[in-house]
């Protein structure tokens, strides 16, 4: 079978660049190229084991994907300071979504401090 690919594999891979945030060895965070607020920055989870196209995919093995990146996000607002946020999933061409592999949109209207 193909291995899954989209944008942010190659992000991930490093084959094409981004401005990263913060990582670690389950996550990659990094800006969104087009900021819909002051602060916009999407978290995926690098682990192959974890990938998930979309919330619409989830199964009970996948289910700890989206916890565990709304919980890396909470971690860095809290490091950068910012009290105020919104994080979404965009489900589906209908729901938005654009890039096939789950990722966390976290957007603030306060500027992250470094
Ligand atoms: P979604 O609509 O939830 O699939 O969101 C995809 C997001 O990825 C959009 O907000 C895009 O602006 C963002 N995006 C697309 N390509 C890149 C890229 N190369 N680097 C950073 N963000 C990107």
């Amino acid at each position: 079978m193909t291995p899954p690919d989209t944008i942010f594999h190659k992000i991930l891979r490093r084959e094409i660049s981004a401005t990263v945030v913060f990582e670690d060895d389950e996550v990659l965070a990094f800006k969104d190229i087009h900021p819909k607020a002051p602060t916009h920055i999407l978290f995926i989870a690098k682990k192959d084991a974890d990938f998930v196209a979309s919330i619409a995919d989830l199964t009970d093995e996948t289910a700890h994907v989206p916890a565990l990146l709304i919980r890396k996000a909470q971690a860095f607002a809290k490091v950068h300071g910012i009290d105020g946020y919104q994080l979404k999933f965009h489900v589906g061409k209908a729901g938005g979504q654009e890039v096939f592999m789950l990722h966390l949109h976290f957007l603030s209207e306060q500027k992250l401090s470094s």
